[in-house]
């Protein structure tokens, strides 16, 4: 019986394991068509220089609006499109698209905004990152110096990344390390490369919320941001007592919930040109 069981067992598992399978497969099948199709966006998520309050720039997170599966998340499809190499078309058409967008906005008489865009970790390293965006900037007329990559401070610790970051630097456009206090990158390696900002991940923002202790860790990535001269940016922003406090600390941008969500270009547009009050600015 215990035998039998176990044979079982091992038949369900191989089922569950086909049914796997065959899920990604038609994941990554509908993921071809995506791009062609036209089945990405992008969202805005504004960031705010907290000196000011106001907006100066963008971050685009994109997303799938896929006919059969609803709108898909990042997480739902980029582990997918990395293993398979499709996220090298979708870093494409974001870039592209994101260039797009900020002629509109330009067009359309808003004040001149920065774009921050997320490339993949294989982009970076197979080395044409640089001439991606240099396609797109020309094909669009957008002054590269408007345009930042992000960069999660994991990849950039690695040893793929540097060539790349110093190709994409070169041209003008800045860079960005995200999610900056998840990684384990050691200063001396922050000094080889030529960075312009340190994103500060939204678990280490959320400890601001907990009492002068939490803050540590913030406090700590805004002295290291002073020392190497570098802006810091703090992702995930909540709640007004983050924002008071990311401001006592010296924290230069912030974006997060508190000060808008990831929205449609139309609906950044609107919040850009109307200076809606954000929460607690100067
Ligand atoms: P990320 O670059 O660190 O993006 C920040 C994530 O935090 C976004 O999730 C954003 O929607 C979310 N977020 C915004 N405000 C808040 C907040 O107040 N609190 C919290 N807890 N989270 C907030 P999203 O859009 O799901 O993106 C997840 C990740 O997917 C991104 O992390 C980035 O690594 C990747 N990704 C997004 N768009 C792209 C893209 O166009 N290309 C590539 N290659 N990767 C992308
Ligand atoms: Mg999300
Ligand atoms: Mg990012
Ligand atoms: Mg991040």
């Amino acid at each position: 019986v215990a035998k039998s069981g176990g044979k079982n067992r091992v038949r369900v598992f191989e089922r569950g394991m086909r049914e796997e399978v065959a899920a990604q497969d038609e994941l990554v099948r509908d993921l071809r068509r995506a791009v062609d199709g036209g089945e990405l966006r992008l969202l805005y998520q504004p960031q705010v220089d907290l000196r000011t309050g106001a907006v100066t720039g963008v971050e685009a997170l994109v997303r799938w609006q896929s006919p059969g599966r609803g709108l898909v998340e990042p997480s739902g499809f980029l582990p997918a499109a990395e293993a398979t190499g499709i996220v090298d078309a979708i870093d494409d058409w974001v870039i592209g698209e994101a260039c797009a967008q900020l002629r509109s906005w330009d067009a359309a008489g808003l004040p001149e905004l920065r774009m921050a865009v997320n490339v993949s970790p294989r982009r970076l390293a197979t080395g044409d990152l640089a001439a991606s965006l240099a396609a797109a900037a020309r094909a669009t007329g957008v002054d590269p110096g408007r345009l930042e990559i992000e960069v999660p401070e994991a990849v950039a610790a690695g040893p793929d990344a540097a060539a790349g970051i110093r190709e994409v630097r070169a041209l003008g456009v800045h860079v960005a390390i995200d999610d900056f206090g998840t990684g384990s990158s050691s200063l001396a390696r922050l000094r080889e490369l030529p960075l312009d900002r340190l994103k500060i991940d939204p678990s280490s923002v959320a400890l601001l919320a907990e009492g002068a202790a939490g803050g540590s860790l913030a406090r700590a990535v805004v002295a290291l941001g002073d020392s190497l001269d570098l802006e810091v940016v703090a992702e995930g922003v909540e709640q007004p007592g983050q924002l008071a406090a990311l401001r006592a600390l010296g924290c230069g941008a912030a974006q997060g919930h508190l000060l808008g969500s990831p929205a449609p270009a139309a609906d950044v547009a609107c919040l850009v040109r109307t200076g809606r009050p954000l929460v607690g600015a100067a």
